[in-house]
């Protein structure tokens, strides 16, 4: 059965469930029946399969069984959970009217239902189905025609914190962008030739700049957008889109957004997809936490703070004075060791406040949500008291400190109306304090009078039958009642008892009386007004909540801030880690110098092992820009190359680094390419991926970039790879003038070294002792001696007869390049690359070029006379 056949009449419960699901559209329906949202047809049979939950069905539809499914609606977050990591979408279709509502409504008792949300993976902000120490972005990518066409408009949001940001951004590089965003879910406009991985489409005319200022307007509640920034068109259009999205997603509730954060290209350091993925930023290759430079160096305390942290990773900074700032306030915490443990002891036992916030601004904020904004901000207060006593206190505390005050009269009110560990459900009651207010208590004290009269029935009826065992039950369906074993029955059934006869179960019967039934009533009305007034209290409260909203949101930003600078400092404490030092590029050129480097992921792995980490020196300056380090494989080159760059976004950060001295000037691209065999795991052509990325490098890299290449060349054939080594390496000295480090199994190009001034040799050290390869993992200037290709396929366990036979075969490979001048003997009288790449750019003729684009086969006579006349032009 599908939802479209309908040869026979629907139920109505089936049209009104049809009408739904065409609302719901590409979503699965979750359709509200008591305790149940239920799925059918199609939806039914997805969901059961990803939620490995039986399949059954209900009813007909022409004729056909009906699949269904179904989960309880007090554990349906789990399910969403899952459903949502399965890539699904859901609408959320409740019931807007109790049945007795709809009863009093006359003649059909079908209660009405309406879509009241969707559930996808960037509108989430439950708890439950958020991972706290990660951001969840949301964002909406849009292009525009005319002025500015070619730009992409990028709007990003975490509806669980109201983080917003926008930008502008050339096509080519909206790959980085969302490398560096890893948004949960992206919206383009219907029909944008966009094509971008998961992405979802909405209403195109949501999309348009104008809309978006007007929803924005509204949204902040501002006359004009100039306070926040001049936006483009693009951008503009893309954050009418998100909004739009977000309205439609929330069914008309707009979740808390802070005023959008501008953005600029330059405002961080830029950083390809491929490069975040080869240095594992904040994931590894495999998408772990674990085991990523993120991983290894996050001592936060606190979800925000962790959240800030991978953003602070995947957006170094370019702004020296922002950078110092950041560092300032990590030396504070770094210097002062007690300081430091009181401000992570507080940030700890502190709840987020920011996602607490998220819930409450949806309309799904419950009391146990006001109670952390309550704790929250209220050691907040505690926080600022004891920060503000320090003496030159770093410029960003001082900036800080304001936001984490202010907020006293809110905590205040939500101090005396709460109960101190407030419930997350409402439907019980029970979360205003007692006290707070007089009409409350009063209706507690009527419900517990009730309750304690009840409890005294129990004890007169048990005297009055003489039946000891009879109790004083309660249940939702019949509410109070008598309850005695059958056996027993007979004397209550008695007409004269004074007891009515209500249910008879196996072993049970069950009784009423009018005495009971009174009380009974007192009770359920004085609880029912109970639950009136906590709720309308609640609402209040939340009113109070959302007046502030902006300061909270505030407050929470200052906390993660701490949070992130005292982990650093902790981080920096355990590894006798270094503050950084930024160098002005005066004139002397960029440089990168750095003494007793170290990697941190792989230092930890080491560590783990009782292994030691051999520090080593990175020192490019600007006539020694370009180090090529040889080796054998497994002596540490990758380690070497990566931990430079993994140092440089450290600083660049704003935190301490692994090394004993680092003096740099700012790094505004960074670069790091991997050779195809390590990268098999992409499961592209990976010579091809290779070249691309290396396209790439030589046509963005700057003198101010650090590029590291590891093992280029190698996807391809011994010749080819090396003579596409040896170009790269000349272009990337020559016409970049980039920082960097070139790391080779190619003993050929160490010959560089004679012809290009700002390139250095150096290798990773081994020895050979008593026939075993020790690998010293230390860096040495010069070449490596020899390759100890066999000595490291010894140590990998080749067993000794195939080890004997490559011996033999290398002798005789060796022998003929004695002979023949080997695999780089034509290498010597090589004209240089300057020389060439002049050649290169002087050769494109025009006429010659305008000739070779002729297809003469392809053209008619009449467009053959055009060519002429073009080509006598240009002659
Ligand atoms: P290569 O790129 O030269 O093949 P890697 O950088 O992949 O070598 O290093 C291989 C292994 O050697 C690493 O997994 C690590 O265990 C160890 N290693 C690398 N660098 C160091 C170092 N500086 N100190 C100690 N061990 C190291």
């Amino acid at each position: 059965a599908s939802p479209t056949d309908s040869s026979t009449q629907p139920t109505p419960m089936m049209a009104q469930y049809l009408a739904l699901k065409c609302q719901a559209q590409d979503c699965l329906l979750f359709y509200r029946m008591g305790d149940f949202f239920e799925l059918f047809f199609d939806d039914a049979r997805q969901a059961a399969a990803t939620l490995d939950i039986a399949l059954t069905s209900r009813g007909e539809h022409g004729g056909v069984p009906i699949p269904m499914c179904g989960v309880p609606v007090h554990s349906a977050e789990a399910y969403l959970a899952r459903l949502i990591k399965g890539g699904h979408r859901v609408a959320i279709a409740e019931q807007t009217e109790t049945p007795a509502q709809a009863k009093a409504r006359g003649g059909k008792t079908l209660v009405a239902r309406a879509i009241v949300r969707y559930v996808t993976a960037g509108t989430l902000t439950e708890e439950t189905l958020l991972d706290s120490r990660r951001d969840n972005m949301l964002v909406a990518l849009a292009q525009v025609s005319g002025d500015g066409a070619g730009e992409i408009g990028i709007a990003a949001a975490d509806i669980s914190t109201g983080r917003f940001e926008t930008m502008t951004c050339p096509v080519a590089d909206l790959p980085a962008e969302l490398a560096r965003l890893r948004p949960s879910e992206t919206v383009v406009a219907d029909g944008s030739t966009l094509d971008v991985a998961d992405m979802h489409r909405f209403d195109r005319a949501a999309f348009s700049s104008s809309r978006a200022e007007t929803a924005l307007k509204r949204l902040f509640g501002v006359a004009t957008l100039d306070g926040f920034g001049q936006f483009g068109r693009a951008e503009l259009a893309a954050m009418g889109g998100l909004i739009a999205y977000l309205d439609h997603a929330g069914k008309g509730t707009l979740p808390f957004l802070a005023p959008p954060l501008r953005q600029s290209s330059g405002s961080h350091v830029a950083i390809d997809a491929a490069t975040r993925e080869s240095l594992e930023i904040v994931t590894t290759m495999g998408g772990a936490r674990a085991g990523s430079l993120l991983g290894a160096i996050d001592r936060t305390v606190t979800g925000a703070g962790a959240r800030l942290l991978g953003q602070d990773l995947s957006a170094p900074l370019m702004d020296l004075s922002m950078i110092e700032a950041r560092l300032g306030l990590v030396q504070l915490f770094h210097d002062d060791a007690t300081l430091r443990d009181q401000v992570r002891g507080v940030l700890r036992a502190l709840p987020d406040i920011g996602r607490a916030l998220g819930r409450v601004a949806v309309g799904r904020g419950s009391p146990r949500d006001l109670g952390q904004l309550r704790d929250g901000l209220g050691e907040a207060r505690l926080l600022r008291e004891r920060l503000g006593r320090i003496a030159d206190a770093p410029h960003l505390l001082q900036q800080l400190l304001p936001a984490l005050d202010g907020h006293g009269a809110l905590v205040d009110a939500l101090a005396r109306a709460l109960v101190p560990a407030p419930p997350t459900e409402t439907a019980n009651g029970g979360y205003i304090a007692d006290g707070y207010d007089p009409a409350l208590d009063e209706l507690r004290r009527m419900a517990g009078d009730g309750r304690r009269a009840i409890a005294a029935l129990e004890a007169k009826y048990r005297e009055q039958t003489g039946i000891s065992v009879l109790k004083i039950r309660h249940n939702g369906v019949l509410g109070y009642h008598v309850e005695v074993p059958a056996r027993a029955a007979d004397t209550l059934m008695a007409p004269d008892s004074g007891f009515t006869h209500r249910q008879t179960l196996a072993g049970v019967v069950r009784f009423n009386s009018v005495d009971l039934h009174e009380e009974a009533g007192r009770v359920a009305q004085a609880g029912a007004h109970a639950l009136v007034a906590e709720a309308a209290h609640l609402e209040e409260l939340i009113g109070a909540v959302l007046d502030h909203k902006a300061d909270i949101a505030r407050a929470a930003q200052a906390l993660a801030r701490l949070d992130v600078a005292a982990a650093l400092a902790e981080r920096a404490a355990e590894g006798g880690w270094q503050r950084p030092h930024f160098v002005a590029d005066d004139g002397a050129g960029p440089c990168l110098d750095i003494v007793g480097g170290r990697h941190p992921v792989v230092e930890d792995a080491l560590r783990k092992e009782g292994q030691p980490f051999v520090a080593n020196d990175c020192r490019l300056s600007d006539n020694d820009r370009l180090w090529l380090v040889t080796g054998p494989n497994m002596g540490g080159k990758s380690t070497f190359l990566r931990q430079n760059a993994l140092i440089v976004i450290l600083a660049q950060a704003g935190g301490y680094v692994p090394a004993q001295s680092t003096t740099l000037t700012l790094v505004d691209r960074l670069f790091s390419r991997v050779g195809a065999s390590d990268n098999l795991a992409r499961g592209r052509s990976t010579f091809m991926v290779e070249m691309v990325e290396t396209a790439a490098i030589l046509a963005q890299a700057t003198p101010r970039s650090f590029v590291i290449l590891d093992e280029v060349g190698r996807g391809t054939s011994t010749y080819d790879g090396l003579a596409l080594a040896w170009a790269v390496v000349e272009a990337v000295h020559e016409v970049n003038r980039c920082r960097c480090l070139f790391a080779t199994h190619y003993h050929e190009l160490t010959r560089l070294a004679e012809t290009l001034a700002s390139l250095s040799l150096h290798h990773v050290r081994a020895r050979e002792w008593k026939g075993d390869l020790i690998l010293l993992h230390e860096l040495s200037d010069g070449p490596a001696d020899r390759s100890y290709g066999l000595a490291v396929a010894r140590l990998a366990g080749l067993p000794p007869a195939v080890l004997k036979r490559a011996k033999d075969v290398l002798a005789r490979l060796e022998a003929g390049k004695a002979r023949t001048g080997g695999i780089a003997a034509g290498l010597d009288d090589l004209p240089l690359f300057a020389a060439v790449a002049a050649q290169a750019e002087a050769t494109v003729d025009p006429l010659r070029a305008a000739i070779d684009a002729i297809d003469a086969d392809a053209l008619s006579p009449r467009e053959a006379l055009d060519q002429l006349y073009r080509l006598k032009q240009l002659a």
